[in-house]
C-alpha cells in the first residue's frame, strides 16, 4: 500500500496517539496463511502481550512468534501493506513502554533462539535475536569466554532486546555497553531490504554509498546527513559513556568507523529489526575481590566516583543501607551484611587479576589510595570467598525488586529510573535530584551504576488518579531539565520508548531533534517499525495502564490484607520484571518451564486479571474463557509467592478467580473429584486394597477417570494401607507416650497425601523430630487446610474445612505448640490463605504481614 503525503502525515499522526485503523481482519487472516509459526489473534493472547515492566498499555491487534527470519520478513511486508505498526519484542522486560504497540507485537524470545557458532580464536558469537543472555554466557563459560553486558534481567532477557536497549549493566565500567560489543548485525529494513551492518573503512563506506541498490540509498542519505552536521555529532552526542537517549548518530562519524551496526544499537526496534548478531566476547579475569567502601551518604559516594575511576576497577555500584530496611535478613544474607562497613551508604568496586591474590592485593590497593581505613575496619571491607560475592550482588540485583515498594509497602514506578550524567557531575545532580523530589513531595531510594553516573530510582508517584499523572508529568519536566542542565541523558540504560521519547526536546537542540526524525527516515520512511517511539513520540502521560485499571473494586472472597484488602491492588503487583520466566534454577514458575508460553507465566496470567479488571479487551469479567484457560495450568504451587520479588500470589487469585466463575454454574467434573481429594481419601481408606485393585485394573481405572475427569495418560495414586494416624496412634500404644521430649512438643499436621498416600514420610518425620528432642503430637480430630478446595475455588466449602481444622487446633495453639507440616502448598494455604479467607467472611481486617514489602530474591 502506497501513500499520499498528506496520508502518510495523518497516518502518523494517528500512530504516534496508538489510534492505528487498518483492517484487522484483513491482515490476520494474511498472516495465517504466510505465516509459519504462531500467529495470535484472539482477545486472550493480545491481552497477555498489552504491557511490558513499565507504566504503560497497548493491546495489540495480532502477535506473531515466528518460527524463521522468512516469517519474520512476512509479517513485516504484510504490516507494511496493511498500513500496522510492528513492534518487535524480547522477553518484554522494557521499563520505558519500549517494547508494547498497538498494531502487530512480534516475539522473537519463543523460537529464535539460536546460538548458531561461537569462535574461541575470534573470540565472537553468532546469535538469533532470542538467545537469552544468560544462557549465552554459560554457553560460552567452558571456553573461558563471556558476553560482557549484564542487565539485572539477563536471565531472561534477549540478545534482541538488549540490542534495542543498548543494554548495560554493573560492569560496563571495564566492558563497556552491548554497543561496545556487537560486531556486526543482520538486519532487515522495512521494506523488506535485507543488510549487513558494522564498521566501515572510509573505502568500503565509499563502494556502499555508491550501491545502486536500496543499501546504496540508505548509506547516501546517513553519508549526507553527517557530512551536513559533522558539529552537532561531534558535540551533542557521545560526550559520556552512558548518554543512550536518542539515536546514536556519532557511531557514523569517521573516528567512530562510520559503525552502522553500532548506530543501530538502542534504536528499540524503530530504524530496522536484528535477525541476527556477531558479538564480540571477552575472557573475564579468573578471580575477582569485592572492595565494600562505606560511605555517610549517597553524595559522598559519589564524590569518590571520579578518583576511583582513575583507579580502573571492573564495576562501581552504589548501594544503600535503606533498601533493606524493614526485610527480614537471616543466616548467610544477614551475617555478610553485618561484616559490611556500619554506614548508610556502599559503593561495591570488584577487581580482577589472575590469582586471588592478585585480584585481592589490587582491592586493597584502592582503599589504600583513597585513604579510606584499612579494609576490615569500619570504612571498608574486602570479600575474597566467591559464595560471599554472589550474596552481595545478589543483593545488589534484588535492588530493584525491593525498589518496586516502597519502605512501607506503597508501589513505586519507573519512570525516571535509568537517568544518567557524567560520572563526575554525578555528586552535585545527587544533591539538586533530592531537592527536586522534596519539592515534589516524592520518595525513593536510588541505587545503581555510580561509576557509570547512571542512577536507578522508582518514585512514590499517584499513577491511579488523572492529577496523580499530572503532577506526575511536571515532575518528570523539571528532572529532565535538572538532566540537561548536569550534561545528562534521561535515559542511561532503559532507553526511551514512550516514558521519555517525548522529553528528548528538553536535552537535545531542535537541530539534534531534527537530525533524529531524518535518521529515522533513512530506515524506516513510512514509520512502521514501534511507531511513537523515539521520534513524533506518543504522550508521556498517555496510556497509563495504571489509571486505565481505574479504583473500581470488585467484591472479593480473600482479605489481601498486604493490599488493603483489594483484589485490583493485588492484581496490580505484577509489575513486568519477567523473572517467572526463568527457565532454570527456579521454582517459578513450572508451567511456563514446561511450555515456554507466555500465557503460562506468572506475568501472562497476571496480565490477563489486570484486563479483565480494566473490562476493555477481556470484557466478560470472571466469566472469561481466556482467564480460565490461562490460569488452567497454574499448579497454585506458590513458588511465585515465594520468588516474585513483589510477591505475586497467584495461587490465591486463581482461587478467587475460579469461585466467581463458577458460581451458581456446574463445575468440571474435576472439580468434584479431586477438589474433594480428602472426603475421597477418607472414604477410600476404609478399603484401601479394595480400591486400589479397581483403580489398577486398566478398564477400571479407565472409566474411574473418565468419570472424574482425569487425563487418561495419568496414573492414579495407590492409597496406603494403614494411614498415618493410624500407624502413630498404634505406635504410642506399643512403645508408650514419649514423654514431654527435651525440647517441648510439636504438633504434626498430618495433610491428607501423607496421611493416606505417603504415612512413611510421616513416620520419618515423627522419628526425626523425636530424635531432635520433641514430643509429636498429631491432631486427635480431623484436620484439613483445603487446599484441594481452595485451589478449585470452591471458597465455601474451603472455609467450613478451615473453621473445623481451627477448633481443632485452637487448643494447642492457645498453649503455644508449634505446628509442623510436611507438604509446602499445605503450609501455605495454613499460614495465608485459609486465615484470609476466614477473616475476609468474619469481616476482619488481617494486619498486613510482616515484612509489609517484598522478602528480597535475585531478580
Ligand atoms: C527489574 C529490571 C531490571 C533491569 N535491569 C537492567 C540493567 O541492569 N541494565 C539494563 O541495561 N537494562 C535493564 N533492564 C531493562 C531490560 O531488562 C533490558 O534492556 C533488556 O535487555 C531488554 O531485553 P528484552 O529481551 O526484555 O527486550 P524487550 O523489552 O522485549 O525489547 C527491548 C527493545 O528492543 C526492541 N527489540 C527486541 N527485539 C528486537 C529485534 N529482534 N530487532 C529490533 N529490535 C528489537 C524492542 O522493540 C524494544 O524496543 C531491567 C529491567 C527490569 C524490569
Ligand atoms: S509475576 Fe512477579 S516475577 Fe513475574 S513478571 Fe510479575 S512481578 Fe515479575
Ligand atoms: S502458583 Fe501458578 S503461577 Fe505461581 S509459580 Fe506456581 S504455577 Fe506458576
Amino acid at each position: 500500500m502506497v501513500f499520499s503525503e498528506p496520508e502518510r502525515r495523518g497516518r502518523l499522526e494517528l500512530q504516534g496517539e496508538a489510534l492505528m485503523a487498518f483492517d484487522r481482519d484483513g491482515l490476520v487472516t494474511q498472516l495465517r496463511s504466510h505465516v509459519v509459526g504462531d500467529v495470535l489473534a484472539d482477545a486472550g493472547s493480545r491481552a497477555i502481550y498489552s504491557a511490558d515492566a513499565s507504566n504503560y498499555r497497548h493491546v495489540p491487534q495480532a502477535v506473531i512468534l515466528p518460527r524463521s527470519s522468512d516469517d519474520v520478513v512476512a509479517t513485516l511486508a504484510l504490516c507494511r501493506e496493511y498500513g500496522a505498526g510492528l513492534t518487535m519484542r524480547g522477553a518484554g522486560t522494557s521499563i520505558a513502554g519500549n517494547a508494547i504497540g498497538a498494531g502487530v507485537v512480534l516475539d522473537t524470545s519463543r523460537y529464535l533462539g539460536q546460538i548458531l557458532a561461537i569462535d574461541e580464536g575470534a573470540a565472537t558469537a553468532v546469535v538469533q535475536p532470542g538467545v537469552i543472555g544468560g544462557d549465552l554466557r554459560d554457553r560460552l563459560a567452558p571456553h573461558g569466554l563471556s558476553f560482557a553486558p549484564d542487565p539485572s534481567t539477563l536471565s531472561r532477557c534477549t540478545i534482541g532486546g538488549m540490542i534495542g536497549n543498548n543494554a548495560c549493566g554493573a560492569h560496563s565500567v571495564a566492558w563497556g555497553k552491548t554497543s561496545d560489543n556487537v560486531r556486526e548485525l543482520d538486519v532487515l529494513l522495512a521494506d523488506g531490504t535485507r543488510m549487513s551492518l558494522g564498521p566501515n573503512t572510509r573505502d568500503a563506506f565509499a563502494a556502499n554509498v555508491s550501491r545502486p541498490d536500496r543499501a546504496g540509498e540508505v548509506y547516501r542519505g546517513l553519508e549526507q546527513l553527517v557530512q551536513e552536521n559533522l558539529e552537532p555529532l561531534r558535540t551533542e552526542l557521545g560526550q559520556f559513556s552512558r548518554q543512550l537517549s536518542g539515536y546514536a548518530l556519532h557511531q557514523l562519524l569517521p573516528d567512530h568507523h562510520r559503525n552502522l551496526a553500532r548506530a543501530l544499537v538502542g534504536s528499540e526496534g524503530t530504524c530496522a529489526i536484528v535477525l541476527g548478531a556477531t558479538l564480540d566476547l571477552v575472557r573475564p579475569p579468573a578471580h575477582r575481590a569485592l572492595l565494600v567502601l562505606g560511605f555517610d551518604d549517597e553524595v559522598r559516594a559519589a564524590q569518590a566516583v571520579p578518583e576511583l575511576l582513575g583507579l580502573r576497577p571492573l564495576t562501581i555500584e552504589g548501594m544503600s543501607r535503606a533498601m533493606f530496611a524493614g526485610v527480614r535478613l537471616h543466616g548467610e544474607r544477614a551475617s555478610i551484611i553485618s561484616a559490611l562497613p556500619q554506614t548508610p551508604n556502599w559503593l561495591f568496586v570488584e577487581t580482577g587479576g589472575e590469582t586471588p591474590s592478585a585480584a585481592e592485593e589490587s582491592a586493597k590497593d584502592i582503599a589504600r589510595k583513597l585513604g579510606l581505613g584499612q579494609p576490615g575496619g569500619s570504612s571498608a571491607a574486602v570479600f575474597m570467598d566467591p559464595r560471599a560475592q554472589r550474596v552481595l550482588w545478589g543483593l545488589r540485583s534484588d535492588g530493584s525488586g525491593l525498589a518496586t515498594r516502597t519502605v512501607d509497602g506503597r508501589a513505586a514506578y519507573p519512570g525516571f529510573e535509568d537517568a544518567a550524567v557524567p560520572p563526575e557531575m554525578l555528586a552535585g545532580y545527587l544533591r539538586e535530584f533530592r531537592e527536586l523530589l522534596a519539592e515534589h513531595g516524592l520518595f525513593g531510594i536510588s541505587y545503581g551504576h555510580f561509576g557509570e553516573g547512571c542512577i536507578h530510582i522508582r518514585l512514590d508517584a499517584d499513577l491511579s488518579s488523572p492529577g496523580g499523572v499530572g503532577d506526575y508529568r511536571q515532575f518528570l519536566e523539571s528532572a529532565a531539565d535538572l538532566i540537561a542542565a548536569h550534561g545528562g541523558s534521561i535515559s542511561g540504560e532503559h532507553g526511551d520508548g514512550q516514558a521519555r521519547s517525548e522529553l528528548l526536546t528538553r536535552t537535545y537542540s531542535p537541530r539534534m531533534i531534527g537530525l533524529f526524525e531524518r535518521f529515522k527516515g533513512i530506515w524506516d520512511p513510512e514509520d512502521v517499525l514501534n511507531p511513537g517511539i523515539l521520534v513524533r513520540p506518543r504522550k508521556l502521560d498517555a496510556n497509563v495502564r495504571w489509571l486505565d485499571l481505574g479504583t473500581r473494586e470488585v467484591q472479593a472472597q480473600y482479605a489481601y490484607p498486604d493490599d488493603e484488602g483489594s483484589f485490583r491492588q493485588a492484581v496490580s503487583r505484577c509489575v513486568g520484571v519477567g523473572k517467572c520466566r526463568v527457565e532454570q534454577g527456579a521454582a517459578m514458575c513450572p508451567s511456563y518451564q514446561a511450555t515456554h508460553d507466555e500465557k503460562d507465566s506468572t506475568r501472562g496470567r497476571a496480565r490477563l486479571l489486570f484486563e479483565m479488571l480494566e473490562g476493555s479487551s477481556i470484557s466478560d469479567g470472571w466469566r472469561s474463557t481466556e482467564v480460565l484457560d490461562a490460569l488452567d495450568l497454574c499448579l497454585s504451587c506458590k513458588a511465585c509467592k515465594v520468588e516474585c520479588p513483589v510477591n505475586v500470589d497467584m495461587a490465591t487469585y486463581k482461587s478467587e478467580f475460579l469461585f466467581h466463575h463458577y458460581r451458581r454454574r456446574l463445575r468440571p467434573r474435576a472439580h468434584y473429584a479431586l477438589g474433594r481429594l480428602p472426603q475421597w481419601a477418607r472414604l477410600a481408606s476404609l478399603a484401601p486394597t479394595l480400591v486400589n485393585k479397581v483403580t489398577s485394573n486398566p478398564t477400571l481405572a479407565r472409566l474411574g477417570k473418565a468419570a472424574a475427569g482425569v487425563d487418561p495418560r495419568r496414573e492414579l495414586p495407590a492409597f496406603a494401607p494403614v494411614p498415618l494416624h493410624k500407624l502413630a496412634r498404634a505406635r504410642t500404644a506399643q512403645q508408650g507416650t514419649p514423654g514431654q521430649g527435651t525440647r517441648g512438643q510439636v504438633l504434626l499436621w498430618p495433610d491428607t497425601f501423607t496421611n493416606h498416600l505417603s504415612p512413611q514420610v510421616g513416620m520419618a518425620a515423627m522419628d526425626v523430630l523425636e530424635d531432635a528432642g520433641f514430643e509429636v503430637l498429631l491432631p486427635e480430630k480431623r484436620v484439613c487446610c483445603g487446599l484441594t478446595a481452595i485451589s478449585t475455588g470452591q471458597l465455601p466449602l474451603a472455609r467450613r474445612v478451615a473453621r473445623r481444622s481451627l477448633t481443632v487446633l485452637e487448643p494447642y495453639l492457645e498453649q503455644g505448640v508449634p505446628v509442623i507440616g510436611l507438604e509446602p502448598s499445605c503450609t501455605a494455604m495454613l499460614r495465608h490463605d485459609a486465615p484470609d479467607l476466614l477473616a475476609q467472611a468474619l469481616g476482619a481486617v488481617r494486619k498486613p504481614r510482616r515484612p509489609s514489602r517484598p522478602v528480597p530474591c535475585p531478580r
